[in-house]
């Protein structure tokens, strides 16, 4: 597969055509005037160069969706006429499917097949799901003691400052624009400096489709300054969070210091694979590699400790590194490539960083350990045998290509090893035991369980993270609650007696 990276690289059949802020529903320039590259991973390249928006800019975002919400049509408009907005969105992001897939994985590096297939799919659902829970957001009447009429009314809660990583650049946008706008909120989204283009381009069609400006205002730039302008703006009513757990907190720091604007946080994880010794062994490496290598490694829930049960661990780790060794790494426009390059030069150094650790640290290198060609950002699938706990790539996120096989003996035992860990966001088990299942379900302290799958994201599942994985809930009816104010309204009653 070296090869395959060291060929010409594959010429995208898309132009860049916005690179701009998106502000009040136009393409500006930063005030300052600057722009940064965004590079194509598979050769380091520069693709575009990007308006780079900064707190002045996020000033002017922030203005105009303030304006949008204050004064503007979106949170007065009916909850059908904004539904119907957002379904004429979906509408136009499919139409749009192959453009917006070969932006994605152009600025990303992921297989064009998993942008253009599965990702870009994935976001059409998600706004049609939103679409659907735009008229149907009700508040409660209330049984209170005394002569009063009781109800709660749920309000958007007003500009919602967004920040969004670059892995999966555009399902975490729709993560973020869907229950915001279905709640009837007004939006600054500030994207991935690694991955701005995608974000632009879809933006425009949720304009062509008739959302009024000022209402979604991208601004793409930098963590700390773009981001800490966002997330500390005084005028901004919520703080929605994707990213790193240092950065995270990092951000409600600023939240709180600012205008205490409530925050959610979705944040890294090192999620327990637990293979139970009823496993069909091939079935179990599959899902396991999946649950791993999947988006290049690069998932905040990637199944990144894999637990076997001593039984089957020695055919286990043998079919891993099979397995492992199979997998096609390419340039991702080209068909059938299962994984594309990591997103930039310092996720890869990092990520080679941890596999000498790994070795240095007494793990055993199964198969892969280096880079992949000799240009861009390609890894070869790491497998890491005989890993212990303490050591610190079964601790720490890699966020890369490396998987790391753990041995155990009892459940009670994985239990206790799965769960001691700073992070919570999810687990997968593999089992027939319906007992074992249920048991160990219950006793994983994280936000999604996955049992005899993994990274099953449909928009209508809530995802997020217990300790320090994060605070709060995406996708799902519990994720409109993030973009919701309850206003009580109690109202006298003259005649209780009647
Ligand atoms: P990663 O290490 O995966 O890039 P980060 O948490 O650094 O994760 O980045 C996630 C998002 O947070 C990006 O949009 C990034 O620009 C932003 N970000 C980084 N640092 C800060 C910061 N100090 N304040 C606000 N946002 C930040």
């Amino acid at each position: 597969t070296a090869a395959a990276t060291e060929e010409e690289p594959i010429k995208p059949s898309v132009q860049v055509e916005h690179t701009q802020l998106l502000i009040d529903g136009k393409f500006v320039d930063a005030a300052s005037g600057k722009t940064f590259p965004t590079l194509d991973p598979r050769t380091g390249e520069v693709i575009a160069n990007v308006a780079e928006g900064k707190s002045e800019d996020v000033d002017r975002a922030v203005a105009a969706a303030r304006k949008a919400f204050d004064h503007g049509p979106w949170p007065k408009m009916t909850a059908y006429e904004r539904q119907r907005i957002l379904l004429r969105i979906a509408d136009l992001v499919e139409k749009h499917n192959d453009e917006i897939a070969a932006l994605e994985t152009w600025d990303n590096g992921k297989p064009y097949e998993q942008s253009s297939k599965i990702e870009i799919p994935m976001l059409v659902r998600l706004i049609r799901y939103y679409a659907g829970w735009a008229d149907k957001i009700h508040g409660l009447t209330v049984p209170a003691d005394g002569p009063y009429h009781v109800q709660t009314l749920h309000e958007p809660i007003g500009v919602a400052g967004q920040i969004i990583p670059w892995n999966f650049p555009l399902l975490m946008f729709g993560w973020k624009v869907g229950p915001a706008l279905a709640c009837g909120n007004t939006i600054v989204i500030k994207t991935a400096e690694q991955t701005p283009l995608s974000a632009l381009y879809v933006a425009q069609l949720f304009h062509e489709a008739g959302l009024p400006p000022g209402v979604l205002n991208v601004v793409s730039g930098f963590g700390p300054t773009a981001g800490a302008a966002l997330a500390s703006h005084m005028e901004v009513d919520k703080l929605a969070f994707t990213g790193s757990t240092d950065t995270g907190k990092v951000v409600l720091e600023l939240a709180a210091k600012s205008n205490l604007k409530p925050v959610t946080l979705e944040l890294g994880g090192k999620s327990p694979f637990i293979v139970c010794e009823d496993a069909d062994v091939d079935q179990a490496v599959e899902l396991a590699h999946f649950a791993l290598f999947f988006n290049q490694g690069q998932c905040c829930c990637a199944g990144s400790r894999t637990f076997v049960h001593e039984s089957v661990y020695d055919e286990f780790v043998e079919k891993a590194k099979a397995r492992a060794l199979k997998r096609v790494v390419g340039d991702p426009f080209k068909g059938g490539i299962e994984q594309g390059p990591q997103i930039d030069s310092e996720q890869f150094e990092k990520i080679l960083r941890y596999i000498r650790s790994g070795v240095e640290n007494g793990a055993t290198l199964e198969t892969g350990g280096d880079r992949l060609g000799n240009k861009g950002f390609y890894i070869q699938p790491t497998v890491f045998s005989n890993v212990k706990d303490g050591m610190p790539i079964a601790k720490e996120e890699i966020f890369g290509p490396v998987q790391t096989i753990l041995k155990f003996k009892d459940l009670g035992e994985v239990v206790q090893r799965a769960n001691n860990s700073r992070y919570g966001l999810a687990a997968g088990i593999f089992t027939q035991n319906i007992d074992t299942a249920n048991s160990l379900t219950r006793a994983l302290r994280v936000g999604t369980v996955w049992t005899n799958c993994f990274d099953t994201f449909d928009a209508a599942i809530p995802f997020g993270g217990y300790k320090m994985s994060g605070q709060g809930r995406e996708k799902g009816e519990y994720s409109l609650k993030n973009y919701l104010q309850v206003k009580a309204v109690v109202t006298s009653l003259k005649n209780p007696a009647w």
